[in-house]
């Protein structure tokens, strides 16, 4: 079977490419790496900036984008993607159960947590190391814990931890939040969120469990410990784009490029959501790359004559 579009992802940019390709009547197959979609904002406590669904879960918006597509009848795939390979005018699509083909591809395999590569993190990942605070959060009611990044992320996650935990440091490399003013407002607000500014955590310690972070004051030059049962590392993401680095161009950070047409330097690939070089990261944008891409594909299905 060569389909006319297999979608590697199922975040909100896969799930939108499969809904505009299902209703474009292409044979369309989705890879997802385990049989749950929504990609990251399954971990995201609360989106309130997608038009029309204010204050929904990240969990029910994936849900829901997810049924829409398998009202539409979109058959999906789980299974790891090992490689994509160019055969002719034929895409080759490895993954660890099989070799699938199709005509063209959207990348949508999105991105993940970056790690701050300091003592201690692997160490402790799993033992008060966490990168996803509405996931791992629940576990530290009542305590002192740590977050990392002055992003969107690392700022909802402030917030939101500063419901259960006693105390939550904010720590910031700089002394300028990147996240939304919105959420840079309510941080400042909250009665027990301490704001770290020109902070880098340097070393994170305890026996089997986090007990300690040494932070140091870029500013200073001094080195200061603080005691957290929690590390919550927010400091942005990571495009997957490692199964496709020998067939497309990327950019420096390892994000595929491509403008918002979604085109790649390979013919017939496509890439959609966070993988691709863009100016802003959110779902809405995913969604909107997942329907730019289908109207790439379609474009490029005529021209090539397949
Ligand atoms: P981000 O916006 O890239 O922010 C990463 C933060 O981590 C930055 O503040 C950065 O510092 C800091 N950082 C990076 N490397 C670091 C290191 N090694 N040590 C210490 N700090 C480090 O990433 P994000 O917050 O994960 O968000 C990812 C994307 O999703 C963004 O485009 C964001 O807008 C989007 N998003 C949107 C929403 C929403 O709209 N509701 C929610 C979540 C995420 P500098 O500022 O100094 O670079």
């Amino acid at each position: 079977m060569i389909y006319d579009v297999i979608i590697l992802g199922s975040g909100p940019a896969g799930l939108s490419a499969a809904i505009y390709a299902q209703r474009a009547r292409l044979n369309t197959l989705v890879v997802e790496a385990k049989p749950l979609s929504g990609g990251q904002i399954l971990d995201t406590y609360e989106v309130d900036n997608y038009p029309g669904m204010q204050g929904t879960s990240g969990f029910d918006l994936g849900m829901k984008f997810r049924e829409h597509a398998d009202a539409l009848g979109v058959e999906f795939y789980t299974a790891q993607v090992q490689q994509v390979r160019i055969a002719g005018k034929i895409k080759e699509v490895v993954t660890d159960q099989d070799t699938l083909q199709a005509k063209s591809v959207i990348l949508a395999m999105g991105a993940n947590h970056r790690k701050i590569g300091v003592p201690g993190e692997e160490e402790l990942s799993g033992m008060g190391v966490s990168y996803c605070a509405t996931c791992d959060g629940a576990f530290f009611k009542g305590k002192t814990v740590a977050v990392v990044g002055g992003g969107d992320v690392a700022l909802e996650d402030a917030l939101f931890l500063a419901r259960a935990c006693e105390k939550v440091y904010l720590i910031h490399r700089r002394d300028e939040f990147r996240g939304a003013k919105i959420l840079q407002e309510q941080v400042k607000q909250k009665e027990n969120i301490e704001i770290i500014w020109n902070g880098q955590v340097k070393e994170i310690q305890g026996e089997n469990k986090v007990e300690k972070i040494i932070v140091h004051n870029n500013i200073e030059e001094t080195d200061a410990e603080l005691e957290v049962q929690g590390v919550f590392i927010a400091v942005g993401i990571q495009p997957n784009s490692d199964v496709v680095k020998e067939i497309v161009a990327l950019d420096e950070q390892g994000y595929v490029k491509a403008m918002e047409d979604t085109v790649t330097s390979q013919p017939g690939i496509f890439a959609a959501g966070d993988i691709r070089t863009k100016q802003l990261r959110q779902v809405i944008t995913a969604a909107a790359d997942g329907a730019n891409a289908v109207t790439s594909v379609e474009r490029y299905l005529i021209e090539a004559s397949l």
